[in-house]
């Protein structure tokens, strides 16, 4: 597994989360029938169970573009395990734009553009 280089000093824990019902419109066909949505520290839901926009897998029914472990709140998200090539198991938003990740319940800021701090 691929390691990342994390700012220990400049995390935020995961405070916020609630499971939503997909009603399998997600289009996986392995789907629980629910997603876990957590808050990010911009105060936006990020649907770590559904499809990123970047998947670079589209037609793929089975995989998860992020993969997670861990019981809540202390879960991280990586790509370790069936998955596919979008991103590096960090998350990204627009408006306000907020670029990290989340690893044993905690976020961690990875800067914005995001590319220039790989
Ligand atoms: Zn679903
Ligand atoms: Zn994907």
């Amino acid at each position: 597994m691929k390691q990342y280089e994390v700012k220990m000093h400049n995390f935020i824990p995961l405070k916020k989360w609630h499971w939503i019902a997909c009603e399998f419109k997600c289009g996986w066909e392995n789907c629980s029938g629910r997603h876990l949505e957590v808050q990010l520290p911009t105060g936006q839901w990020w649907d770590i169970d559904g499809r990123a926009v970047n998947c670079s897998a589209p037609h793929d029914r089975k995989h998860r573009c992020w993969i997670r472990y861990g019981e809540l709140p202390f879960i991280t998200i990586n790509k370790d395990g069936l998955t596919c090539d979008a991103g590096g198991g960090s998350i990204l938003v627009r408006y306000p734009n907020w670029h990290g990740r989340l690893q044993n319940g905690n976020f961690y800021e990875e800067g914005w553009p995001p590319g220039l701090h790989r």
